[in-house]
């Protein structure tokens, strides 16, 4: 969020509006999906071998590359700690030395261990358990588990629970407020709630098109856009001053 909250100050200054374009069409979204599909071609997400991977490396990538995580995942695999009893067994200040290639290792150690714990008390180490709730409550359940925000708890239901819910992070935020689907103020709840509103309920298309839009925004939507050759750049949207 504080990404989110920084991206918004700086489009605020830099980017023009137009009132009668705030939302654009209802099938914007969809199209957009189609436009960054047809150029990029399907992602793969997630790039984990497991779901269980997929949780641990959730909360492992926040603020660093994947290329990181993959290293840290890979001194876990080396320990047999890429398991949910094991992880629950291990001292944080170990865990934090096995993980450190990931960045921030004591924090992340930290919250791993919280996480873990709730999975187990709460459901006996089973993602397959777990899935049975709704998303609403998996959603209250992991953003009380401390240190797990919500792009941390939406990956998780999507990508390791394989329900539908969308996840926002600070390219899905400067695509869409760039192209004019919502205001600058937008907060992570309102831009999700924008996305599922505009898309049909599908784990799949969630799935593909949170990938796509973190490779555009990679590629293209950075801080500073560079719209020729987007495969976004024949929809309207709103370049700096
Ligand atoms: S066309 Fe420009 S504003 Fe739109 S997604 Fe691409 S880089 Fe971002």
């Amino acid at each position: 969020m504080q990404g989110l909250a920084a991206a918004a100050q700086r489009c605020e200054k830099k980017y023009l509006y137009r009132e009668d374009n705030l939302v654009g069409s209802d099938d914007n979204l969809i199209r957009f999906y189609e436009a960054l599909l047809a150029y990029y071609g399907p992602q793969g997400w997630w790039p984990g071998q497991s779901d269980f991977e997929v949780v641990v490396g959730a909360v492992l990538t926040q603020n660093t590359s994947w290329a990181n995580v993959e290293k840290a995942l890979a001194k876990l695999k080396e320990a047999q700690l890429l398991e949910p009893e094991g992880l629950n067994k291990i001292g944080p200040e170990k865990l934090a030395q096995l993980i450190r290639p990931a960045g921030y290792f004591n924090i992340k150690a930290r919250r791993l261990k919280n996480l873990i714990r709730w999975f187990c008390q709460t459901y006996g180490g089973s993602l397959r358990v777990m899935a049975q709730n709704s998303v609403t409550r998996l959603r209250e359940e992991l953003l009380s588990v401390n240190g797990i925000g919500r792009e941390t708890a939406d990956s998780i239901i999507l990508y390791a629970l394989h329900k539908p819910t969308f996840v926002v992070d600070t390219y899905t935020y400067r695509v869409l407020v760039r192209h004019g689907c919502l205001e600058a103020q937008s907060d992570y709840e309102q831009i999700k709630e924008f996305c599922e509103g505009h898309l049909p309920q599908e784990v799949q298309l969630f799935n593909e098109f949170h990938a796509l839009i973190v490779r555009v925004g990679k590629e293209y939507c950075r801080s500073k856009p560079r719209c020729e050759g987007c495969p976004l750049s024949r929809f309207e949207h709103f370049i700096e001053e």
